[in-house]
């Protein structure tokens, strides 16, 4: 089934409220498996509301308005819409029973505030509209349906449209489209997208369903199987093959096979399955690579110490690089990363030591060493490997990017 989205209000139209609401349910309409073809705005104007939603019900099998369903004079999607369906105004005796209820309730704590008769104007419903009762406010939802067309009309307030679609809604869709989309993702580190998307290309261009999609991560690829299906079993049944398959190319470069699973998750679990403690001499990334496998709980099982090690002075002291190494090589070189991971290990006492240092610019860049330029050294039974990577972007892209292909060496 094509879903469509309509908002309407022209606070919307005019960027004066961000429209979270249409982010929200396109995100439900993917997940219900619906097709969304096209979202549109709309002021709170009669006209250009009746031609949007008439353009909308003509392309689409079920259109989901937002917004405009209040008591006052220019809330109108109510009323405009049945009048593109010719569905007429009754008097809902359900509906007028619960919003003096409601009304009731509220001018007990909100003294001044009188009941109106506009209040009254969301008593009306379209003949025939299934009536989704509102529990956090006034205006209730309405679902309207004729000659195969659907309009799912909801409150514009979040508070009051997220309970009301997900109690209300999306067991409605759910029944009218059966198919789900089931996806589960498989996160790759320490090869480049287009490496993946290389080595993947034979199933792209097979795939029918599920399909696979990567998306780029600073340091990481993603990609996302979707499987449409009848329910989440089979989703998982059709899922299977693709996984097993992407193991058997990526092997360990693989670091999750669930949505939650981080990259310092995955190097903590893996030093915590081998017994392994970590210790971190970080000079460019300035303990971003500790504050990242600090942030996952039960850190303390593996890492010992961080040491941030900006200057030449710092490097020597904590570290035992040595005083040729920084005047010939300099502070960002193979043989200085080389020295910091010995040294880290040594100082700490630590099974692994992981040093970083390089060139996050803007300035500093020469061209030997251009902005970019990061070495990192792994400290592991006494010996070091070192890596050389060109890193491009801003200060704060290259840090990043550093940070997470420090963590996917680590994860080697
Ligand atoms: P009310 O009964 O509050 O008038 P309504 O259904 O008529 O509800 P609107 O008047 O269009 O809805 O919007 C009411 C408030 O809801 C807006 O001022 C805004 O804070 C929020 N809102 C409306 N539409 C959106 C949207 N698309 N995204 C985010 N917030 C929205
Ligand atoms: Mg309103």
């Amino acid at each position: 089934m094509i879903a469509e989205i309509v908002t309407v209000g022209t606070e919307i139209l005019l960027g004066n409220i961000v429209n979270t609401n249409s982010a929200y349910l396109a995100v439900e309409c993917a997940n219900l498996g619906l097709t969304v073809y096209y979202q549109s705005v709309v002021g709170d104007n009669e006209e250009r509301m009746k031609a949007v939603i008439r353009t909308a019900l003509d392309r689409s099998d079920v259109v989901i308005l937002t917004g405009g369903l209040g008591p006052t004079e220019d809330d109108l999607t109510k009323e405009v819409t049945a009048e593109v369906m010719g569905m007429p105004l009754v008097e809902d005796a359900h509906s007028k029973e619960r919003i003096e209820r409601y009304m009731k309730e509220y001018k007990k704590n909100n003294s001044q505030r009188r009941i109106t008769s506009n209040n009254y104007k969301q008593a009306l419903i379209p003949e025939g509209a299934l009536v989704l009762d509102n529990h956090n406010g006034t205006a209730p939802g309405l679902i309207l349906e004729k000659d195969g067309k659907i309009a799912i009309l909801l409150p514009g307030p979040p508070v009051e449209l997220k309970p009301m679609f997900t109690e209300e809604v999306y067991p409605y869709l759910r029944k009218k489209q059966p198919e789900i989309i089931y996806s589960q993702v498989v996160k790759i580190c320490g090869i480049g997208e287009s490496q993946v998307a290389e080595d993947i290309q034979d199933m792209i261009q097979a795939q029918t369903n599920p399909t696979i999609a990567p998306y780029a991560k600073i340091g990481e690829v993603h990609l996302r199987i979707t499987a449409k299906a009848s329910d989440e079993k089979e989703g998982k049944k059709l899922i299977k093959p693709v996984v097993r398959e992407l193991k058997r190319r990526f092997g360990r470069n693989i670091f999750a096979t669930e949505a939650e699973k981080t990259l310092e998750e995955a190097v903590v679990d893996m030093l915590r399955d081998q017994q392994l403690t970590l210790a971190l001499a970080e000079s460019c990334t300035g303990g971003e690579i500790a504050a990242r496998i600090v942030n996952v709980p039960g850190a303390s099982q593996v890492f010992t110490h961080g040491f941030v090690t900006y200057s030449n002075r710092a490097k020597r002291k904590c570290l035992g690089v040595k005083k040729a190494t920084l005047k010939l090589e300099g502070a960002v070189s193979a043989k200085c990363a080389k020295e910091m991971a010995k040294g880290g290990c040594n100082a700490a006492e630590a099974d692994i030591c992981l040093s970083i240092t390089g060139l996050a610019g803007p300035d500093g860049g020469t061209k030997e060493t251009p902005v970019g330029t990061v070495f990192m050294g792994c400290c592991y039974n006494g010996k070091v490997v070192t890596r050389e990577f060109h890193f491009t972007g801003n200060r704060t892209k290259i840090r990043q990017q550093a940070t997470a292909h420090a963590l996917a060496f680590l994860r080697e």
